[in-house]
Formats: C-alpha cells, structure tokens, sequence
C-alpha cells in the first residue's frame, strides 16, 4: 500500500499540465479511496457573480469501470457547493443510506478558487486523512502550475504558455467545428463567430522609461495589465508577450463584438489616469484564429496588423484582414476582409 501510495504522488506531480494534474488526481482518490463520483469544480469571480464550471468529473459505472465528465458550466451550483466555495471549508453531508457527499476547498493564494466533490460510502477517518492529503498535494502543485504559467511583474501569463494554450484554443475549436458541420444550418449559424487573437502595444513607451524611469515604467505595466484583467472576461487569455507588448486570446465573437469590444479597450486607457504619464495611447493588431491555423501564423498576422496601426497614427486597432484587402487604408473596411481561414 505504501509503495503504491508513493507512486501515485510520484504520478501526480510528473504532469506539467493543470488538465494531466487533475485526472491525475480524481484517478488516485478514485484508486485509492474508492467511491461513486469524484469531480473538480472550478469558480471564478465575474462582475454578474460567480461562475462556477465542472472541470472534469469521474463516475464510477461497475466495479471495473469508469467514465470521464467534460467540463460544463454548472448553471445552478448546490447551496454546499458555494458554502465551500465562499467559507473554504470541507463540508460533508450523510444520507440515511450511508451514502456520503464531501466538498473540499481548493485555494489559490488563501483564496478559495475551487473544490473537489466526492460521493462514497461514509469516509473512515483514515480515508478522510488520505483524501485531504490527496487534495493538499493537488493544492501545492497546482500553486507552482500557476506560478509557472505567469509573469512576475503582472501576473498575466508568460509567453512561455503561450504555444500551449492556443493549441488548446485552437483543438477546442476543432471539435466544435467537427460538429456544426454536421448540419448545414448550424454551419451557417456560426459562421460569424471566430476566434481572435490581439496584438497589443503601449505606444511610445520607451519616453515613459526616459522620462520617469524604468521603476515607473513598470509601475504603468502593471496597472494597464490590472486594467486588461478587470476589463475582459476570466475566459480570455491575457498574456505579457515582452516589454510592452500584450497579446490577448478570445473565444468566438463576431467581427462587431471584437471590434466593439477592442475599441472600447483602447478609449478606456486612452482616459485611464496612470501614475507619471499624462496620457497613455496603446495600438493593437487583430487576426482571426481559425480551427487549422498555426499559432506563428496568427502571430505574424496580428504582428503585420499592429505595425500597420501604429504606422497609421496609433492610438487605434487594425484587423489583419482589412489590411490584406486595402493596405493603404488599413483602419475600417473591415467588411471588405477575405475570410483566410
Ligand atoms: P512604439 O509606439 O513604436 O511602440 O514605441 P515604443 O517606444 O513603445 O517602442 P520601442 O520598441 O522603441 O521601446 C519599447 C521600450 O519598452 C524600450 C524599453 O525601455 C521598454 N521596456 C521593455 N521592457 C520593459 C520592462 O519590463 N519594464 C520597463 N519599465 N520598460 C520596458
Ligand atoms: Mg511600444
Ligand atoms: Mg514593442
């Protein structure tokens, strides 16, 4: 038993992936522990509220097997769920058959981010011991995941993640794009909504630095990276690309929602009040992310974008697309755009 135990944390913490690490995990206490259900949920705070998403569940079938639960927003949360969730404390809850349903907090910097669930038969104290430990490792790794994942300055994730997590975007695309073609009607419902990616740049920056100092240049980092966090949804990926330099991920929106959206952006910093700099302007350059696409395809695209906005005036975004069709007017037109991908 001892020796099994060992090799199974030598397993949990081999996976350099959070996905890896928490099938990992839900195969131990499924293993080790035994019981019916065991699933991860995962919380993150919006400005409507809470979403609260179950990122991988498994269900015991018979006693040779088991099936895996994809991950689903969970639109009504259970009242235990979101006491865990906002007390992070275990709770645990008994039937008249025995049967047991235990939530366990996960925390991310003291600050609760998640739980496990399991339905087993009543815990004994030892497999309440085990199951905590299971969790705590499960804790401690995913800490150095996420640390590894992100930038020291801002927090936003490092370029180092950025291959992984557009392939990840890109695969989940795949598979939904597999599956609206099997209708024709759904094909041309989602035709509209792509994935983008955005290039962002501070403009001028290096005066900042001139000027003020390179402290107070990264001071200006920091709170336009708070900015982005606030502004965009948790489902959007933010990345510190270099220096001054920002590349944001979205899941599928139309053309209008992301032009909306991104003009938005840049209106809001052009009147944010940073520290030292009377005014901030940054340029941004915008590519689609198709199902088929490599990711230093899309990069370059955003890249050609970007310098075609600061080329224009800055203070302003440019999609890639109308820049292929009109390169002498590369802002507006965006209508005009070839779908490339
Ligand atoms: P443009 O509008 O063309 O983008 O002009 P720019 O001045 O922003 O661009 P340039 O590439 O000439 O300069 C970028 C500057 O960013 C140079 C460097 O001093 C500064 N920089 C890069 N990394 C950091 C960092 O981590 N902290 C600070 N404070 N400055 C940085
Ligand atoms: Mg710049
Ligand atoms: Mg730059």
């Amino acid at each position: 038993m001892q020796e099994e135990l060992l090799h199974s944390v030598v397993k949990l913490t081999k996976t350099r992936d959070v996905d890896s690490l928490e099938s990992s995990l839900l195969s131990t206490i499924h293993e080790f522990i035994g019981c019916q259900q065991v699933s991860i949920y995962k919380s993150t705070a919006v400005k409507t509220g809470l979403v609260v998403e179950c990122s991988l569940g498994l269900e015991v079938i018979d006693q040779k097997q088991y099936c895996w639960k994809e991950s689903e927003i969970i639109e009504k949360p259970s009242s235990e769920l979101l006491s865990c969730l906002n007390s992070a404390c275990i709770i645990a809850i008994q039937s008249h058959d025995g049967v047991e349903k235990r939530w366990i907090p996960i925390t991310l910097s003291d600050q609760p981010i998640g739980a496990i669930t399991i339905v087993s038969q009543a815990l004994s104290s030892a497999d309440q011991v085990l199951l905590n430990a299971f969790c705590c490792i499960y804790e401690n790794y995913l800490t150095i995941l996420h640390e590894n994942e992100r930038d020291k300055l801002t927090g936003l994730l490092n370029r180092q993640t950025f291959d992984k997590k557009l392939k990840q975007l890109i695969e989940k695309q795949v598979v939904k794009h597999h599956k609206t073609l099997k209708s024709n009607k759904d094909r041309l419902e989602h035709k509209e909504s792509v994935s983008w990616l955005a290039m962002l740049d501070i403009d001028h920056f290096k005066q900042v630095n001139d000027s003020y100092g390179h402290v107070c240049g990264d001071e200006v980092l920091l709170i336009l990276a708070q900015t982005m966090e606030r502004f965009f949804s948790p489902t959007d990926l933010l990345f510190r690309f270099g220096g001054e330099e920002f590349v944001l991920v979205f899941e599928p929106v139309t053309f209008e929602e992301i032009e909306s959206l991104l003009s938005d952006f840049v209106a809001l910093v052009r009147r944010t009040k940073f520290p030292f700099v009377d005014k901030l302007t940054v340029s941004i350059g915008v590519s689609k992310v198709g199902p088929y696409d490599f990711p230093i395809h899309v990069l370059e695209n955003a890249d050609r974008a970007l310098y075609a906005a600061k080329d224009n005036g800055r203070d302003q975004i440019c999609f890639f697309d109308s820049l292929t069709h009109c390169p002498e007017q590369p802002k507006g037109n965006e209508d005009d755009g070839v779908d490339l991908f």
